[in-house]
């Protein structure tokens, strides 16, 4: 079995596994049963490739980002454009890939957690595909936060419940969504938006976002004949990046995942999990890298995006960071706002603001490689549904 694929128990080395109650281990034996009946199933692989293609517009672009390559005059930077499907964002592709799972499982009401919308978004979306129930939780400061994308979900049909405990935000909503599902377990499916949780779906997020790498590796030999030297993606739980990487794993490629370095290196004010404050621990209902204080309480973060800004992260990363595949680096937030006009206003590409980080890497190291160099960074998503955030942001900092 190749080292980058988990044990039985959902392990990669120590990181990862199943730490949960009692009454969610049911749930979770029946959902990694029917995941894996299905994982190598042909007909079930034909369906999930016809909507990824049809109803999400995949293959995305491998685009060559000619103008930033030639500003920074380094190494050639790619995009690989998972901004241009269906909803704006890679969230999608998990998104189908598990309701047509649930479909399978003959679950007819669907739950899912959302921080900036987006996951929820998503899941509404599929759900009206599909005409299933669906319910999303968010924390009451992301609703206030996030009114468009809560406006859109309830456009798709879906209810939107407001989580009013704790920071009242993602976790939150996480917590709520388990809770739901520990209750309504006999016809509800609880889809998770990245590679995190219990055993699983760290695994199952990973398999199905793991399309945009190999688009991407078909993508870039077709048009260069060889790998690329690099690939950068930004990381939030993990599952663009993951996504990304997966199908280079076995190669010579150098990968960087960039973490939000938000606005200083006090624990509090960034969600980089690998950099000061973050040690192993468990956060729902997995064991990976989170940020916490020196009592082991789960320490607040922040990020000019809500979705980098979560204390812990996939446990694949922290394995491969582990066994040295893979390099993590941050972004701050000012970094991440001067990537997001720099794109826009070189390329034409309005980028997220998580993508923004991963971006931001690029132009800090593109110039220190030489122009032979090649690197795919993955444009996780478009960067609309932060227009306010940004303008809000610029206003902020003309202020100080
Ligand atoms: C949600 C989101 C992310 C962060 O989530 P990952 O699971 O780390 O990919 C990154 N980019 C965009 C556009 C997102 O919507």
């Amino acid at each position: 079995m190749s080292k980058y694929e988990p044990d039985e128990r959902g392990y990669w080395g120590e990181f990862g596994g199943r730490f949960v109650p009692e009454t969610l281990v049911a749930p979770l034996d029946e959902l990694t049963a029917g995941y894996f009946a299905l994982r190598s199933d042909e007909e079930f692989n034909r369906e999930f490739n016809y909507y990824l293609r049809d109803f999400a517009g995949r293959p995305t672009p491998l685009y060559f980002a000619e103008r930033l390559t030639e500003k920074l005059g380094g190494a050639r930077i790619f995009l690989k454009r998972e901004d241009l499907t269906h909803t704006g964002a890679h969230k999608i592709n998990n998104a189908i890939g598990q309701i047509l799972l649930a479909r399978r499982m003959g679950k007819t009401r669907i739950i899912a957690e959302t921080g900036a919308g987006q996951h929820g978004v998503a899941t509404a979306t599929v759900c009206a595909r599909f005409g299933l129930e669906c319910v999303i939780y968010m924390g009451t400061e992301d609703i206030r936060r996030q009114e468009l994308n809560v406006f859109r979900m309830r456009m798709l049909g879906a209810e939107v419940r407001g989580v009013d405990s704790g920071s009242r935000t993602l976790k939150d909503a996480i917590n709520e969504s388990l809770r739901d599902w520990v209750t309504n377990v006999s016809n509800t499916y609880y889809l998770l938006g990245s590679a995190l949780g219990p055993h699983p779906y760290p695994l199952m997020v990973r398999d199905f976002q793991s399309v945009i790498g190999r688009e991407a590796r078909e993508q870039f030999l077709a048009r260069e004949g060889s790998l690329p030297d690099a690939l950068v993606a930004c990381v939030g739980g993990g599952s663009n990046a993951i996504g990304l990487f997966h199908a280079f794993l076995e190669d010579n490629v150098r990968m960087i995942g960039v973490e939000a370095g938000g606005s200083g290196d006090e624990l509090g004010m960034h969600a980089a999990r690998f950099a000061a404050g973050g040690h192993i621990g468990i956060l729902q209902g997995t064991k990976s890298y989170v940020l916490q204080d020196a009592a082991g309480q789960v320490a607040a973060t922040h990020s000019i995006s809500a979705g980098l800004d979560y204390a812990s992260i996939g446990p694949e990363h922290s394995y491969l960071r582990s066994i040295g595949r893979v390099e993590y680096a941050s972004a701050s937030d000012d970094e991440a706002f001067a990537a997001f006009k720099e794109l826009s206003a070189t390329e034409g590409i309005i980028p997220a603001l998580e993508t923004a980080h991963g971006i931001a890497h690029a132009i800090r190291i593109a110039p220190t490689l030489p122009r032979e160099a090649t690197m795919i960074v993955n444009l996780s998503g478009r960067g609309d549904k932060d227009l306010m955030s940004v303008a809000e942001y610029e206003n902020g900092r003309a202020e100080r």
